[in-house]
């Protein structure tokens, strides 16, 4: 069965924001609302022996995500290949899932219902790539099926030193995968972690 997945190269990635204007503007995100993708820097040591890298963070499409237990009326939800979107018609804006979140990847747009990344679900009905990853200028953003041994996941993840999940909190299970950490010191190899 299809599950989709993004990883991400932290080696690769520059900071440079391309991932975030690029996503406000495919998918028309409010100025002032909020934002589907963030740029996270992560600093780790003390002065004058510093490291640190940039992380970008979106919804985490988590294995049993609370924000669908969470929703009231249905209209957050998780498709079979683990895509986990909302109804906006069905949305009635009242924050429940903003709430169960842990990670505060949801935001409420301007027009009442509630918003977060999607993977770009509509490209991907189209066979493409989300904005993020067709963006990226360094290929740091890897998207596929995790469940295709020969596919683009595992292929880099095969290659990476390391691969790294986000903690998992509350009852979400995150699959997003950070590839080369220099900071989340990747003790965690395929088939030790569930990944
Ligand atoms: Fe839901 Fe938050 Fe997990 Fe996304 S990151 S699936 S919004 S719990
Ligand atoms: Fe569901 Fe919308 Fe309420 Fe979130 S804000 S719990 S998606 S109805």
């Amino acid at each position: 069965m299809t599950r989709f997945v993004m990883a991400i190269d932290l080696d690769r990635c520059l900071g440079c924001d391309a991932c975030v204007v690029a996503c406000m503007t495919e998918n028309q995100v409010p100025d002032d609302a909020g934002a589907r993708l963030r740029m996270r820097e992560v600093v780790m040591g003390t002065f004058p022996k510093l490291s640190g890298e940039f992380r970008p963070e979106a919804c985490f499409h988590c294995d049993d995500p609370p924000c669908v237990d969470a929703c009231p009326t249905g209209a957050t939800f998780q498709t079979i290949e683990g895509v986990v979107l909302v109804n906006e018609d069905r949305c009635a804006g009242c924050k429940a899932c903003m709430t169960a979140c842990p990670y505060g990847m949801r935001y409420l747009h301007t027009e009442g219902y509630v918003d977060k990344c999607t993977y770009c679900y509509h490209r991907l009905k189209e066979g493409r790539q989300p904005a993020c990853v067709e963006t990226c200028p360094t290929s740091a953003r890897i998207f596929g099926d995790l469940e295709d041994l020969n596919g683009p996941i595992q292929q880099a993840m095969a290659n990476a030193r390391s691969v790294d999940r986000v903690e998992a909190i509350g009852g979400a299970t995150p699959s997003l995968l950070y590839l080369n950490s220099r900071v989340l010191g990747s003790r965690r190899s395929l088939g030790e972690e569930n990944v």
